[in-house]
């Protein structure tokens, strides 16, 4: 039987024994792939990072009593009685202006022009807009009574010192960014973003911006990884193309310092495929053949403390096994949900679909008049069936597929409803 050092069974030429289930990738993954750490981040630079730690504010926002319209500071009793006909006075003794506050106390029979977002000078307790007085030689005429507090915001009324404003898990929105800066908080703890390193190899393989030439293709891997991992809150790092040559990928996989790596191609029991022997060699080759079409070829264990996915070449296998488990995986890093980051709908199917017992199936299908399409072209190497497909179902292991006018789950590509 051909093993390596490490004792691993050579499969190349042979074949897969047997494949994991999808459920226990995803198993593994949850079991051994926690939040990285935490870190500090500049609010500026924060927007869709991750929470790592609740933020309490320390302090109060509003800080003082302001005016929530522009008009005259009063002490309210003294409106009471006022009316279109009967008009009370206040002499008006300043201004409180934004920033601007009115230095004195207000006393009896006066009134302080105030503008909207400033301080409410001590003594006053409400604010008579401008709509309901009339100033003319210094007084203001009051034609209508107001109660107390009445268009005044009460200091901590936005946010109580000691309140819990955001929570740890929290993918931040521009909005909690600008209430964190109200808070006076000029960083936030967040979890530190996955660095996944993507290795392409093949040796049939031209770079991203080529032109497809003779019998060779290019690489549509790296860029569609990319965006994958960015998606998910990781930084991707592309390496050069690596050619089909052992001691190449395996000074690659050496020298990545990511926390993930993921290499696409070679993944197989082809001869050309080396990832799965270099990886049980030099870490672990938790697992390598997957009861999932595509993607049956793909193999996920670690090398130190870093992930490692390996890839099948083909587009679409390419895909469907980034977002099932490496994507669970960075993900999880992130401190993210890890679910399938794509929002699902019930549709009925169109016509039937097909499975076998024993795999889960990654199903294109197209939304068509509230229905859902499984595409007749269904092939793992044309990417262009992702790019017309709005989704996909999967079919679970223990099903043989589904009827016609069975409600499905789509995953759907595109996050608009
Ligand atoms: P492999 O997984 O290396 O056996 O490749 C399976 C199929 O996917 C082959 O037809 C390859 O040419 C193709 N392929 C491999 N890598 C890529 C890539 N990065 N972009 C597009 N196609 C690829
Ligand atoms: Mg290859």
């Amino acid at each position: 039987m051909p093993t390596t050092r490490s004792g691993f069974f050579d499969v190349r030429m042979r074949g897969f024994r047997d494949r994991a289930e999808v459920a226990d990738v995803v198993r593994l993954l949850d079991e051994r792939i926690h939040s990285l750490a935490a870190e500090d981040c500049a609010l500026p630079e924060a927007g869709t990072r991750v929470v790592a730690a609740d933020v309490r504010s320390e302090v109060a926002v509003p800080g003082f009593e302001r005016a929530a319209m522009d008009g005259y500071a009063v002490r309210a009793e003294e409106s009471f009685g006022a009316g279109p006909y009967s008009p009370l006075e206040l002499r008006i003794v300043g201004e409180s202006m934004p920033g601007r506050p009115f230095a004195g106390r207000l006393s009896a029979g006066q009134a302080v022009r105030i503008m909207t977002g400033s301080p409410v000078p001590a003594g006053a307790d409400a604010v008579l807009p401008f709509e309901v007085a009339r100033e003319e030689g210094g007084v203001v005429f009051i034609s209508e009574a107001i109660s107390p507090g009445r268009h005044v915001g009460r200091r901590g009324e936005d946010v109580e010192p000691g309140r819990t404003v955001l929570t740890a898990g929290r993918v931040l929105r521009p909005q909690d960014l600008g209430l964190l800066a109200s808070l006076g908080v000029a960083s936030v703890r967040v979890v530190r973003q996955p660095r996944v390193d993507i290795l392409i190899t093949g040796d049939e393989l031209l770079p991203v911006g080529s032109k497809p030439e003779g019998f060779r293709i290019v690489d549509s891997n790296s860029i569609m990884l990319a965006a994958l991992v960015k998606r998910d809150g990781g930084e991707a790092r592309v390496a050069p193309l690596l050619p089909d040559r052992r001691e190449l990928i395996l000074e690659a996989m050496r020298s990545s310092e990511a926390d993930v790596l993921l290499i696409s191609g070679g993944s197989s029991v082809g001869q050309e495929d080396h990832a799965p022997a270099l990886l049980a060699e030099l870490g672990e080759l938790a697992i390598h053949g997957v009861a999932l079409r595509p993607a049956s070829p793909t193999g996920v264990g670690f090398l130190g403390t870093r992930a490692v996915f390996l890839l099948p070449g083909n587009p679409v296998s390419c895909l469907c096994a980034y977002d099932l488990f490496a994507g669970r995986c960075i993900r999880r890093l992130g401190g993210r949900v890890p679910d399938l980051p794509y929002r699902t709908v019930s549709l009925p199917l169109a016509s039937k679909v097909a499975s076998a017992v024993g795999r889960v199936d990654y199903v294109r299908v197209r939304i068509q008049d509230g229905r859902a399409e499984p595409l007749a072209v269904s092939g793992a190497s044309m990417l262009s069936t992702t790019t017309i497909a709005d989704g996909f179902v999967l079919v679970p292991r223990d099903s043989e597929g589904f009827p016609a006018g069975e409600v499905v789950t789509v995953h759907r590509y595109d996050d608009a409803p």
